[in-house]
């Protein structure tokens, strides 16, 4: 059963994701342990009610009407460190592993310096940023098969990750814990990385302004014969011709896109890829702006962008 006390109706989700924008959760719930995290879901699955699992809501688009179900939090953030490896909750801040990281000396994780979110989050997405991957430092994690009311652990392999990718995006997966495999470091050296990345962060996204991230993948070139001919003929992009990606950032750009507008949302002129909300913006003016970039680039250079956040949406 829920514990009624904690479980809230009619709850907006505009606090509560970095757009700051969007509708009410019919439902909603925060899980304090990992034990409410799983009850929570076994309950919404046994009453036939749709749920959306929250991490830090940095990466996802809250419709304006909201969310038919409930939209479960996931707030547990128990950690326990055994030599080199955290035994971590997937609800705690990914700032909070990076920060116990650099005080352990521990190197691994300097690439999601400023990255915002859960581990649960970039375990999701397998977030990255500055060559690094969450799935590098992935050992085990820990899901919950709602059916049949189970926990079981899964090696990274399991996992099906691949760029901004993981197998929990097909099977809906319910991440409840994670092992993060870490080396001992030099601990002046793995600060210094750790700046350098933030730096970089400070340099190139708006991170003044509200945003969810990069709204679109990279185009992976291997992946995309119209990607990998524009890297190949294209002056603007040979620059990327031997690379894994084409920044879709840079697709937009040169679509000549920065500084688009709908209502209060912005194409950021900082970086091409963010989609900001300027000034009161609905998720409906996101939404036109992602439609204008990617009918745009795919005018311009033939090239499809697909979407790297995640739409919150109560429909089957
Ligand atoms: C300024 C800014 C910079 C960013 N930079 C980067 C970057 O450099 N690299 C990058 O990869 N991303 C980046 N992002 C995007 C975002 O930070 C990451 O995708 C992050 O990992 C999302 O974590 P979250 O907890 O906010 O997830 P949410 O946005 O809450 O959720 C994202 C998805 O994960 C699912 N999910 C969350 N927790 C669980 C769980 N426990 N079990 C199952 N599913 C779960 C949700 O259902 C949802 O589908 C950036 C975002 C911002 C705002």
């Amino acid at each position: 059963m829920f514990d009624r006390n904690l479980l809230q109706e009619n709850v907006s989700l505009k606090d509560r994701n970095t757009y700051r924008v969007g509708g009410a959760a019919r439902y909603f719930f925060e899980a304090h342990d990992a034990e409410a995290l799983q009850r929570a879901v076994q309950e919404a699955h046994k009453n036939g009610m749709r749920y959306f699992l929250l991490g830090s809501g940095t990466n996802v688009l809250v419709p304006e009407e909201g969310f038919d179900g409930i939209v479960i939090k996931a707030d547990h953030q128990h950690i326990e460190v055994q030599g080199d490896e955290f035994y971590a909750d997937t609800g705690i801040p990914m700032g909070a592993l990076v920060a116990q990281a650099a005080s352990l000396s521990l190197s691994g994780l300097e690439w999601a310096a400023g990255l915002p979110g859960t581990l649960g989050g970039a375990i999701f997405g397998n977030a990255g940023s500055h060559g690094g991957e969450t799935k590098d430092v992935i050992g085990e994690v820990e899901i919950f098969d709602p059916a049949h009311g189970i926990a079981r652990s899964i090696s990274a392999k399991e996992c099906g990750f691949g760029y901004r990718h993981s197998a929990f995006k097909e099977n809906g997966g319910v991440i409840v814990r994670a092992v993060l495999r870490l080396e001992k470091g030099d601990a002046a050296a793995i600060t210094a990385r750790m700046k350098e990345n933030m730096n970089k962060r400070i340099a190139h996204q708006p991170l003044a302004q509200r945003s969810a991230g990069c709204v679109f993948k990279n185009v992976e070139l291997a992946a995309s014969r119209e990607g990998s001919e524009l890297a190949r003929t294209h002056a603007d992009f040979t620059a990327f011709r031997d690379a894994r990606f084409l920044p879709a950032g840079l697709l937009i750009d040169k679509a000549g896109l920065k500084g688009t507008r709908a209502g209060g949302a912005m194409i950021s002129d900082k970086h091409g890829n963010f989609i900001v909300n300027e000034s009161h913006a609905t998720a409906d003016d996101i939404i036109r702006l992602i439609a204008i970039a990617k009918a745009a680039v795919r005018e311009k250079f033939g090239v499809r962008l697909e979407e790297e956040i995640r739409i919150m949406r109560s429909k089957r």
